[in-house]
């Protein structure tokens, strides 16, 4: 079934929540963009947004072009006539020019067996794509600031309404914690790490979220997990940068992969994975491994 938007404030809904977000950032003159895409299997819940809000959008901007973000992006675009606004640096992601870095498994958590599942998916989005302004104000969206905030990806963007204090933080970070089972089966509100297998440079993340703590949002809609909102949010999101942790292990927590406008110009050497040897690790990954088909097929049957 596909699910119905939720209004969240009075210019943010919610069009997909599960295991990743998409919202559409509504305009005074109820024009709208759609911020994020979804899962390739989400794309019953999209399609039929433009009857929902009266209208197609007037574009869709990608926070970054994972394939948990990217995977309707150039059907949808197709059928509403729009442009895809990306970060420059997103673009060798988005035309077939370069792969993102292998996910890493060895990061721990059930995230990251999942990513021993999932197919490294590549969109070829040449001639649908238009690189964000450089002043970073989107003209459909003039109340919006358009942040970069990369690490994650190396063009990851971000979305800050200053008026009314809203942050869409994609996969900068994440409110609830995937890098934990109780976490991602109940998705209980924290601030967390976004994707922590999919994470390429973690210093860039770091100063990242330092940044978006800066901004002091009391609305904090990410790419993963339930959104918070409050007034002690703004002392949440600095405590949660001040104690800022990377994973202890993984390819790139001391290493990070290094981008050009091409895409990938570097990367680690690929970690030793102790995969199989430990008894208790196989069974918790194959119960992640079912409650990842399960999730698979339940999107399919939306
Ligand atoms: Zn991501
Ligand atoms: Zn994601």
């Amino acid at each position: 079934m596909p699910m119905k938007p939720t209004q969240l404030a009075p210019h943010l809904h919610q069009v997909l929540f599960g295991f990743v977000n998409a919202y559409a950032v509504t305009t005074p003159e109820d024009d709208w963009v759609l911020v994020d895409t979804g899962l390739k299997t989400n794309f019953a819940s999209l399609q039929n947004l433009d009857t929902h809000f009266g209208r197609p959008p007037l574009a869709i901007v990608l926070t970054h072009g994972h394939f948990d973000h990217a995977g309707n992006a150039g059907e949808l675009a197709s059928r509403w006539g729009v442009k895809i606004y990306v970060h420059h640096l997103e673009r060798p992601f988005l035309t077939g020019q370069s792969m993102y870095p292998p996910s890493d498994p060895t990061v721990g958590g059930p995230l990251a067996q999942m990513t021993r599942v999932i197919p490294n998916a590549l969109f070829n989005l040449t001639g649908q794509l238009e690189t964000l302004p450089e002043d970073g104000i989107l003209p459909p969206l003039p109340a919006w600031k358009l942040i970069e905030t990369p690490g994650h990806t190396p063009g990851h963007i971000s979305l800050w309404n200053e008026d009314e204090r809203i942050l869409i933080a994609g996969d900068a970070l994440a409110t609830a914690d995937f890098d934990s089972y109780l976490g991602m089966a109940t998705k209980k509100q924290k601030l967390s790490l976004g994707g922590s297998p999919f994470t390429p440079d973690w210093e860039a993340a770091r100063a990242s979220v330092h940044k978006l703590a800066d901004l002091e949002a009391v609305v904090v809609a990410a790419g993963h997990g339930k959104l918070m909102s409050g007034a002690d949010l703004p002392q949440q999101m600095r405590d949660f940068a001040h104690t800022f942790t990377p994973p202890q292990q993984g390819r790139y927590v001391e290493n990070p992969a290094r981008f050009s406008e091409k895409g990938v110009t570097f990367l680690p050497p690929k970690p030793q994975d102790n995969f199989g040897r430990n008894a208790a690790k196989i069974a918790g990954a194959a119960a992640v491994v079912m409650l990842g088909a399960k999730l698979i097929s339940r999107r399919k049957a939306d």
